[in-house]
């Protein structure tokens, strides 16, 4: 079952030429589902997420994005997989609004980090800013009914511990810890996070006596962490949830026979069949282990049904869930088949953005994350960044000035480039979904502020590129407060679709 499913058909003249292996004809579909898809989903947060309701039938959707049945259909698929809506058959049927699925969303997270080669050390260093402000807040917020239970846990799970040294570590408490930061976007960040590390966890081998040690340093570090939490000591408490994930880290590097990562299933099995789901894995995995052969032929529905004995329904199903998480696209006609796709960060970070702005996420919360995130960036900027990468963060400015009419998404965009440019790709793509939820409540800069932004940001890069990260910090902190009053609020379930 496990040899080498992934054929390695020979690539045609045409897809070698061809970086993405489309043609500009080919893409006129795909582009149009997904921008159908993307307006279902926004039109679903500008109402405030009205789960339960129908939001319409498939004739009326037709109607209200002036697209054909198939492509509406396909468009719902789509969306079906994210979780955000489902489609209800029979009479008083239509589009239903549903909660969307938190697995699918961090899957989405790990297949992107696995074609991109994100290691451990990125995916920790983004663990550490998103935990070090979580525990900070949670020493500042908690209640003392929250802060009572979590050193009641704590207590107990110490009972346990002693009582048999390589009991399993209380993990819980990382969750525990960022669910009284009373921020719902260093929650979920945290979730995905700490699925993401389990992932690359169960990818190294490590000894009996190495994994007593670990969990011991672990039960040690969780009781400082809860200790600085109950004492509201918000500077202890940062630091103890920094340090230890950092330690997490050092143990994730240091494990010998790392092997690829594998993929053990793709869903919770909420919308998708398990099997498909599984047969999806495993395909997933083989893609991985391969090295991620952007365009190599995959094989046909019915050759993928034979290599894995289930139905063709079952693969295709599997192939749709997929090329939801783009690991495989599908062209038909002569030639066609599926093939390895190439995974976009953009999409990854639109599921992020709509998962957090269904969590509840308000503008305080948007920026107590924007702002760990970005001040990390500029920091490691000042640190790190060569002369060349400074002159190019100067020339994007510089060319962003120029553009008038789309100012609002230059300018965040510019923030994007910072992070790309620090070099940690997981702090990229969330700061990506977080800019994003910011561009949907975004207003369109008048000409006084677009030039104040280009001021600040000139003094940012300046602060930058003399090596003075204290100072950048302080300058992108101050920029980000006189960017948050012009945010919109988060549109509650009462509240009307106002557009951009
Ligand atoms: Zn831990
Ligand atoms: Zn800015």
């Amino acid at each position: 079952m496990r040899s080498n499913r992934v054929s390695p058909g020979a690539p045609s003249p045409q897809e070698r030429r061809s970086p993405t292996g489309t043609t500009a004809t080919r893409r006129v579909g795909p582009r149009l589902v997904d921008r159908v898809a993307s307006k279902i989903r926004l039109d679903i947060m500008a109402s405030g997420w009205p789960v339960g309701e129908i939001i319409g039938t498939e004739p009326e959707l037709v109607e209200r994005y002036g697209v054909s049945r198939a492509v509406v259909r396909e468009a719902i698929r789509l969306v079906e997989y994210l979780g955000v809506a489902r489609m209800k058959q029979g009479a008083g049927g239509g589009l239903l609004v549903t909660a969307p699925d938190e697995t699918a969303v961090s899957t989405a997270a790990m297949v992107y980090f696995a074609y991109a080669g994100v290691g451990p050390d990125e995916v920790l260093e983004a663990r550490g800013i998103v935990e070090q402000r979580a525990a900070e807040l949670a020493a500042r917020v908690a209640t003392p009914e929250q802060r009572a239970g979590l050193a009641a846990l704590l207590a107990a799970n110490t009972a346990t511990g002693r009582a048999t040294a390589d009991a399993p570590p209380w993990t819980e408490v990382h969750g525990l810890v960022a669910g009284l930061s009373a921020n719902p976007a260093l929650e979920l960040l945290t979730r995905i996070l700490v699925r993401v590390t389990d992932w690359y966890s169960a990818s190294g081998r490590r000894s009996d006596a190495q994994q007593r040690r670990e969990r011991r340093a672990a039960a040690a570090a969780h009781r400082r962490i809860v200790g600085a939490v109950c004492a509201g000591d918000e500077v202890a408490a940062g630091r103890a949830a920094r340090e230890h994930v950092h330690q997490i880290g050092a143990y994730l590097t240091s494990r010998r026979g790392r092997r690829p990562m594998t993929f053990e299933d793709m869903s919770s099995g909420k919308s998708v069949a398990k099997l498909a789901s599984v047969i999806a894995a495993e395909i997933l995995t083989d893609v991985v282990t391969q090295d991620w052969p952007v365009d190599q032929h995959i094989g046909s529905e019915v050759v993928l049904a034979e290599q894995y004995d289930v139905s063709r329904s079952v693969v295709r199903e599997a192939v749709r869930l997929l090329e939801f998480h783009q690991v495989v696209r599908t062209r038909r006609g002569p030639g066609g088949g599926l093939f390895v796709a190439r995974p976009t960060a953009d999409a990854v970070a639109d599921s992020l953005a709509i998962h957090l702005d269904f969590e509840g996420v308000d503008t305080t919360q948007l920026f107590e994350v924007r702002s760990a995130m970005e001040l990390a960036t500029v920091e490691r900027l000042a640190a790190a960044a060569d002369a060349a990468t400074i002159a190019q963060l100067r020339d994007a400015l510089a060319a962003h000035r120029l553009v008038e009419g789309r100012a609002g998404r230059q300018i965040h965009g510019w923030h994007g480039q910072l992070a790309e440019a620090a070099g940690n790709r997981a702090v990229w793509l969330f700061l990506l979904a977080l800019m994003r939820l910011t561009e949907t409540r975004g207003v369109q800069p008048d000409a006084a502020m677009r030039e104040w932004v280009d001021r600040e940001h000139v003094e940012i890069i300046d602060a930058i590129g003399a090596g003075d990260g204290a100072r950048a910090r302080v300058l992108m902190r101050d920029h980000l407060e006189g960017i948050r009053p012009v945010v919109r609020p988060r549109n509650t379930a009462a509240g009307v679709a106002t557009g951009p």
